[in-house]
């Protein structure tokens, strides 16, 4: 058995990445994403598919695959991807960067897009108004909008699940996601000409991988607090990364460091499919944003300059950098690939590690993602040096059922 046959099977082997792009293709009434009792977003199957749609639905899903090309034109780092424009950038709006996870450059585009007129709406997440551990997806059509969903919402988030509603209005918009988000936009686009038509400019940050909402209430529920009893989580934010912060609905207020939230807690448990994915960096988008500190292990240990690391990857997203700095909407400095590794090492010894996992899953019988045009081999050869021992580690994971999944539920 090498790669996913059914929606199912996705799910059921630690494949699915919970982007909602299922739910967005067959209707709601057909799949829904709901949490499961793990704490992950994924597909319950309500009712039979149509011959035909299942098999639709998985060449777009990016459990089952993942295809990347780069433009003509653009330098291929092994590493990184294709590079149009590498930069370090923050937003020039001081109210954007403060809130924003980072340097507010996500933001600052979503805003100068919708102000300029180039897309009418903006697909993107923010924290749930009425369960504030959780995340829904976000449609804004200005600064408000934009406004209300900065910050990075880690847990499980499905922005997908709306865009199907977006296509059908017909109207121009932005994308904003994890690379996996991003990726499932474009093997859609390879089925469906809205996509390219009306998707104007596809925007990622780099990604560690999504945690388990149980994670989150473990956090809450250090402060003797249930989630329902949480009116505002923020993870990061107000600072660069910011604290966590919680505010309970009776008026207490709970913060602890971000290196705290991140390092000790959200970190530990990492859905299966971010494990082996190859593309942590938006390598799909226009435009892929990540943090911008340089510390001795790279995480962040304080609090730093709201600056975020920025990769143009697209002629378009190129320009659409050149027309902010323009018009004065972003800051951009220079930067180099080896500022970047010094930046994200863990984003180079993710890449690096891939192929030895797949091998893993190989070797144990189980299936995986179809990758393409991601350079794994290349990255491996970077990393030669611990390739057995990430092999070995995930055959011993394996071992213990770490790619196992509940069966998908079914039925209304
Ligand atoms: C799950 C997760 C993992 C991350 N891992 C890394 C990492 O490995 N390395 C790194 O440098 N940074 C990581 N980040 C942080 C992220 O890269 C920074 O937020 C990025 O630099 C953008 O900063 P900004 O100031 O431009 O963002 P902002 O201007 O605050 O904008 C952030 C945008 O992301 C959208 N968004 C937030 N959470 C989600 C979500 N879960 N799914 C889809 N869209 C979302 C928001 O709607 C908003 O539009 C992670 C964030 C998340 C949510
Ligand atoms: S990865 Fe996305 S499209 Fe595939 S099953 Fe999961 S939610 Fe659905």
């Amino acid at each position: 058995m090498s790669h996913p046959r059914t929606l199912a099977e996705v799910v059921r082997q630690g494949l699915c990445t919970g982007c909602g792009l299922c739910q967005s293709m067959s209707g709601p009434n057909r799949i829904c994403l709901e949490m499961t009792a793990d704490g992950f977003l994924r597909p319950r199957i309500r009712g039979p598919l149509p011959a035909g749609e299942e098999r639709r639905i998985l060449s777009a899903c990016p459990g089952n695959r993942q295809r990347a090309t780069a433009e003509p034109g653009a330098a291929v780092d092994p590493l990184w991807g294709p590079i149009k424009r590498l930069a370090r950038g923050q937003a020039t709006d001081e109210g954007m960067r403060f809130n924003a996870a980072s340097g507010g450059v996500i933001s600052a585009l979503a805003s100068y897009l919708l102000a300029s007129g180039e897309v009418e709406a903006v697909l993107h997440t923010r924290a749930d108004p009425t369960q504030a551990l959780r995340s829904v997806p976000q449609v804004s059509r200005g600064l408000q909008g934009v406004m209300e969903a900065t910050g990075a919402r880690y847990g499980p988030a499905a922005p997908l699940t709306a865009l199907e509603t977006m296509l059908a209005a017909g109207k121009p918009f932005a994308v904003v996601g994890k690379p996996c988000d991003i990726a499932a936009l474009r093997n859609l686009a390879r089925l469906d000409p809205r996509v390219d038509r009306l998707a104007r400019y596809r925007i990622a940050f780099f990604c560690a991988g999504v945690s388990s909402l149980g994670i989150s209430q473990a956090i809450v529920g250090k402060y003797g607090l249930t989630e329902d009893q949480v009116r505002l989580m923020r993870y990061r934010g107000h600072g660069c990364p910011g604290p966590t912060r919680i505010e309970s609905k009776d008026g207490r207020v709970f913060e602890q460091s971000y290196d705290e939230t991140w390092g000790n807690e959200l970190a530990q448990e990492i859905q299966f499919r971010c494990k082996i994915c190859p593309d942590a960096t938006g390598e799909q988008a226009d435009i892929a944003c990540g943090d911008a500190w340089i510390t001795a292990d790279g995480y962040a240990h304080g609090e730093y300059e709201s600056w975020n690391a920025v990769i143009a990857r697209t002629a378009a997203g190129e320009a659409l950098l050149a027309r902010m700095e323009r018009d004065g909407k972003l800051n951009l400095l220079p930067n180099t690939v080896a500022e970047l590794n010094r930046m994200q090492p863990h984003q180079g010894e993710r890449k690096m590690a891939i192929l030895a996992r797949l091998g893993g899953l190989a070797l144990a019988g189980q299936p995986r993602p179809r990758y393409a045009g991601l350079r794994i081999l290349h990255a491996a050869w970077i990393g030669r040096r611990s390739f057995f021992r990430n092999l070995l580690g995930t055959l011993r994971r394996l071992r213990h059922g770490a790619n196992r999944e509940a069966e998908p539920a079914r039925g209304a």
